[in-house]
């Protein structure tokens, strides 16, 4: 698989056509950013394992009954993966109280939740990425009333998937976010990544900090935490 033209670069990511109109190649960076891109860095290869983590989590996933959209891992940082067109929806699942959810509403990080809570935002960088509900996006034509529910009913197996997955490797899946696609022929399935940069991971035994938060506040050991979780995922 070439590419072709490269059609979009985004913040952790460029997104490259193909030969094959309905395939794409993703190309993952060490770029990192936080706050809406008002903090710049990069992290020393976060692009390799954020692919490979991502193409595991996505295979485990697929396996077990969620479809996605990876296709074919093609270099350490390449992927191919089908195209879809995004539904501009950021899906937010928490298990565990920590970053907005606490400043938000003003409770302590850590609290263990009896049920998972799920957010959208509105997926939209010139507005900061907005707080959204689903008659908000019913609204603004988002997505449907099926699509909505078919993304809540996924994220949610989503979530008991890898809740299952990290526990075995001593890792607390305390909150993530997800994006979904449309194929060609409307089918939602998963895209985007599952990684470091798009979930928080805590130690289950010592409680440290194994994902982006140690780049956001400046905790140090950055690139040890993400080799870490890659270590664990692929059991290196
Ligand atoms: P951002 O756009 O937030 O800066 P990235 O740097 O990760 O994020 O860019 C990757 C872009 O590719 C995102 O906008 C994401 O929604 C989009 N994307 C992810 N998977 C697919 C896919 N299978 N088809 C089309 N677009 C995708
Ligand atoms: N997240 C993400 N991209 C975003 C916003 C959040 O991947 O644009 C992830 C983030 O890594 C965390 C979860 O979603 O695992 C919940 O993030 P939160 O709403 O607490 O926001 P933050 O504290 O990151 O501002």
């Amino acid at each position: 698989m070439q590419k072709t033209e490269m059609l979009y670069e985004g913040k952790a990511k460029k997104v490259y056509a193909t030969e094959n109109p309905e395939l794409y190649i993703v190309s993952y960076k060490d770029d990192a950013t936080a706050f809406n891109g008002l903090k710049k860095g990069t992290i020393a290869g976060k692009g390799v394992i954020n692919n490979r983590v991502t193409n595991y989590m996505m295979q485990m996933l697929e396996k077990n009954g969620v479809p996605t959209h990876f296709v074919e891992e093609i270099s350490d940082s390449e992927t191919v993966v089908k195209k879809v067109q995004i539904v501009p929806l950021e899906v937010i699942i928490r298990n565990i109280s920590a970053g907005s959810f606490s400043k938000r509403y003003g409770v302590e990080e850590g609290i263990v939740f009896e049920q998972p809570t799920i957010e959208f935002s509105y997926k939209n960088d010139d507005l900061g990425d907005p707080l959204i509900n689903e008659y908000h996006a019913l609204a603004l034509k988002l997505a449907t009333r099926e699509e909505i529910d078919t993304i809540k009913a996924l994220a949610f197996k989503t979530n008991e998937l890898m809740k299952d997955f990290f526990k075995k490797i001593n890792v607390d899946l305390v909150d993530f976010k997800l994006e979904f696609g449309r194929l060609s022929d409307g089918t939602i399935v998963l895209a985007d990544e599952i990684s470091p940069d798009t979930c928080r991971f805590w130690d289950s035994r010592t409680h440290e900090k194994l994902d982006k938060d140690r780049f956001r506040r400046d905790l140090g050991n950055v690139e040890g935490a993400y080799q870490e979780m890659m270590r664990r995922i692929l059991g290196e």
